[in-house]
């Protein structure tokens, strides 16, 4: 059996402590960016789960600039973890949506700052230009950087659904393309969007996981207040998963990820006065310990029935 310090599944504390040898925290920053599906180049409406903030509700204010969000944030962590490394995270809409002088003076201010040793850069698949990539491979090579990408699902009905207006095979190349650079990439999913059954989210799972990705975010659905979603919801209320049906899910989700890939994220992270449903979500640390029982209980853990081709990236810096 597998087992990484007291977790059953490949935790993203264990990846980072033993890449810097302490707790990393990440710093939520807000780039000041949109994104094309929301500012009419693809659409206007957004995902349908996106928030106002672009699904960056914890993150800075986009009208400060960086280094004060830096200061900001550290300030305010410095009490609760006062000896801990950091990492600058552009979170929300889109990260590599401006002209390459914009984001080659944004990636190196806040790279600049000493107290930041890697950077984190959330975006779409398809914002991401040849010479994007060409930026972030010298990055990478320079500092430990890793992209995250959104899929939430392989389904093709329910990528309509959530007006994600993104094509699914490009997306899935470029995740190998820039695996094949020497670039870590975290994948999204989402479970328990409506319409999917049980299977069809462990098959999104098992195909994003035959990428070999370097880590997976899995997020519960939240609904939450101010986005499309919430309307929707609204109007043709559906039942969401009870929380101990989400732990069964997501242990057998795990047993089939590659044991290699990291797991940054097992639940949600909404603002608990914007969460509309489902309301069990705001006490993660319940599930979380839920999943750590029922691993034990039915003695799984990450890759157990993983039986994906062995893949090995050669990650830069
Ligand atoms: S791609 Fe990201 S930022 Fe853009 S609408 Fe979808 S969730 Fe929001």
């Amino acid at each position: 059996m597998e087992q990484w310090n007291d977790k059953r599944y490949h935790n993203l504390n264990f990846e980072l402590r033993q890449q810097f040898g302490k707790k990393m925290v990440k710093l939520s920053l807000d780039g000041g960016f949109t994104c094309p599906n929301r500012d009419g180049t693809l659409s206007e409406k957004g995902c349908v789960f996106c928030s106002e903030r672009g699904s960056g509700d914890f993150a800075g204010e986009a009208n400060s600039p960086v280094s004060t969000q830096i200061n900001d944030q550290i300030e305010l962590l410095r009490g609760k973890w006062p000896n801990v490394g950091y990492l600058g995270y552009l979170q929300n809409f889109t990260n590599t949506y401006g002209s390459m002088g914009r984001l080659q003076n944004l990636y190196r201010e806040i790279l600049s700052d000493t107290r930041i040793e890697g950077l984190v850069i959330a975006t779409r698949a398809d914002c991401l230009e040849e010479e994007v990539i060409t930026l972030l491979e010298t990055l990478s090579r320079e500092t430990f950087l890793w992209v995250e990408l959104g899929i939430q699902s392989i389904h093709a009905s329910t990528r309509d659904w959530m007006n994600r207006h993104e094509d699914l095979d490009q997306a899935m190349a470029m995740i190998d393309r820039l695996q094949s650079c020497g670039i870590r990439v975290v994948i999204h999913l989402i479970l328990g969007l409506p319409g999917e059954s049980r299977e069809e989210m462990i098959e999104s799972v098992k195909v994003v996981g035959n990428l070999h990705p370097w880590g997976m975010k899995l997020h519960l659905l939240h609904i939450m207040t101010k986005t499309p979603l919430a309307q929707w919801y609204r109007e043709h209320p559906f039942d969401m998963m009870e929380k101990e049906t989400y732990i069964d899910l997501l242990v057998d989700c795990l047993a089939q990820l590659p044991p290699e890939s990291t797991i940054h994220r097992l639940t949600g992270d909404a603002p608990r006065d914007r969460l509309i449903a489902p309301k069990w979500a705001v006490r993660k640390r319940l599930i979380l310990n839920g999943v750590d029982r029922e691993l034990r209980q039915r003695n799984l853990w990450q890759g157990k029935n993983w039986t994906g081709s062995k893949r090995v990236w050669k990650f830069n810096g």
